[in-house]
Formats: C-alpha cells, sequence, structure tokens
C-alpha cells in the first residue's frame, strides 16, 4: 500500500536512506532538513527521478514553530501514514567534567525535545481521534543509549536513553490510536555524524570490534525504518531494534 511518510533530517545518512529506500517503493515523502538545502534537494531528485514524490521541507526541530510548519507542508503530500523521528546530533567527545552548558543544552535541546514535539506533532497527525488513519512512529535512538557513552559523550547517550523511554510509554499511550511506536537502535554506521563529533573515522575504526567485524551502513539501518513504517510490521509495537551488528 503506497504511503505517505515525514522523515526528519533526511537529507543525508539515515535518514537520507530511508527516504529513498521508501520512495523505491512508490511513497511519498517530506524530507526534512535544516541547513543543507542542496543534499536535501538532491535526495529528492534522486525520488523524483525513479517515479516518486518527494518535497524538501526545511525546519529546525528543536523550534517549535518550525515542527509545526515542517508537518504542514508534509501533509501536503497527503494523509500522513508514519513519521521517522531521525534528525540527531553528537559533539565533539569529552568527559562529562569538562562539559559546557551550552553543549548540554543543545544536544538535549535536538535529541530530546525536537524528538517530544516531532512525536507529539505525529501523534495529533495520526491518531485516529483527531481524524488521522493511525500508522507508524519511528524514534532514532542509539546503542549508545544501553553503552553510556562513556569518555565521549555521556550527554548523549542520556539523550537516547530518553527516546527508548519515549518508544515505551507512547506506544502504550496512542496504541489504541491505531498508531504503532518503536525505537531503533543503530550501532556504529558510516554516515557524516562522526566527522561532526571530531571523529571521521570512528565508525570504520570501532566497526571491527562489533561481533559481525565491520560498521553498518545507512540502508542497512534505513532497511529496518521502511520495515517499521511498513505493514509487514503490523503487530510490533513498544519495542527496541538494535540493528548494530551485534555490538
Ligand atoms: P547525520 O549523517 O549527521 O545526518 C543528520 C541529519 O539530521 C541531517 O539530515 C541534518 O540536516 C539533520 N539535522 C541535524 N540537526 C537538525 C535539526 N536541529 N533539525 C532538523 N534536522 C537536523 O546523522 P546520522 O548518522 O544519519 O544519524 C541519524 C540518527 O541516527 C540520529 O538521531 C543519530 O543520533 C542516530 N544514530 C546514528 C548512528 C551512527 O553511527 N551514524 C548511531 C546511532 C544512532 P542538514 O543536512 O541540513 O544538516
Amino acid at each position: 500500500m503506497s504511503k505517505t511518510i515525514l522523515i526528519t533530517g533526511a537529507s543525508r545518512g539515515i535518514g537520507r536512506s530511508a527516504a529513498i529506500l521508501a520512495g523505491q517503493r512508490g511513497w511519498s515523502v517530506g524530507v526534512n532538513y535544516v541547513g543543507n538545502k542542496a543534499a536535501a534537494d538532491q535526495v529528492v531528485n534522486t525520488i523524483i527521478s525513479a517515479g516518486g514524490k518527494a518535497k524538501a521541507i526545511q525546519g529546525d526541530v528543536a523550534v517549535e514553530a518550525d515542527v509545526l510548519s515542517v508537518f504542514k507542508q508534509a501533509a501536503e503530500l497527503g494523509r500522513l501514514d508514519g513519521v521517522v523521528v531521525n534528525a540527531g546530533i553528537v559533539a565533539p567527545g569529552s568527559r562529562l567534567m569538562d562539559m559546557d552548558a551550552d553543549r548540554m543544552r543543545r544536544i538535549f535541546e535536538v535529541n530530546v525535545l525536537g524528538a517530544y514535539l516531532c512525536a507529539r506533532e505525529a501523534v495529533r497527525y495520526l491518531a485516529r481521534s483527531r481524524g488521522g488513519n493511525g500508522g507508524s512512529i519511528v524514534l532514532l535512538s542509539s546503542a549508545a543509549a544501553r553503552l553510556g557513552g562513556p569518555g565521549e559523550y555521556v550527554d548523549y547517550a542520556g539523550s537516547k536513553g530518553a527516546i527508548d523511554t519515549l518508544a515505551i510509554g507512547l506506544s502504550k499511550e496512542v496504541g489504541p490510536e491505531g498508531i504503532r511506536v518503536n525505537a531503533l537502535r543503530p550501532g556504529l554506521i558510516e554516515t557524516d555524524i562522526h566527522a561532526s563529533g571530531g571523529q571521521p573515522d570512528r565508525a570504520q575504526r570501532l566497526g571491527v570490534t562489533a561481533p559481525l567485524g565491520r560498521a553498518g551502513t545507512a540502508d542497512e539501518v534505513g532497511e529496518s525504518i521502511v520495515w517499521l513504517l511498513s505493514d509487514a510490521s503490523s503487530y510490533v509495537t513498544g519495542s527496541i531494534l538494535d540493528v548494530t551488528g551485534g555490538r
């Protein structure tokens, strides 16, 4: 069945892969980004050239007015069936004792407040009691939520712990609305996020320590996201799926 979905942070990395894989299924895709318009346009063009429908939508998930506008524009593609709460950031590796408040504030604003605002809007659009048709919400957590990120980013790890808890609570709250909510914990995946944390080779370097002996690709996570959005996972809710090569 064709679907209309919104993916936050879909201009690059995992969100980009999920958007392109969804487009290949003939789904319409809202491609949110914050600053990199050229990359978002490239994702949209890839989907459109393959015969799909997509739209680039600018907005900072940490700003409530932006989130409202992003959802409004996405819903112009059609009635929403699914939302991937994917946009997330890290900061350069540091011990907690050396972190300043501005850094921690931004991590929690984007990764926690942003995710909760997007999940709230997703429920408002999908809930049967609000005229929606039910649907699927996929929240991007991280293996860091259970590993803790010591010496690098315990702030980021904590922000992802909040996402796991959101999946547990929200899935129970909105099951009766026909909405499934699941979290997905990627492990070491080759994307730009590691460069933004000052360690561009991090996934390659540490990937060999995973039981599967390598880092994962954005497409390998994207496939699991699309499955959680699809009707093939219709009885899966409140789950936290590790996509970590066993890490
Ligand atoms: P990435 O390659 O760094 O891409 C981040 C995406 O998020 C970009 O599209 C970026 O848009 C967007 N973004 C950043 N801040 C935003 C904001 N405030 N509002 C809206 N969009 C924003 O990241 P990734 O590796 O694909 O990670 C995606 C998700 O998976 C994140 O939640 C991350 O924590 C999680 N994750 C990743 C890994 C990994 O190893 N890669 C592991 C575990 C979990 P612009 O292009 O416009 O900047």
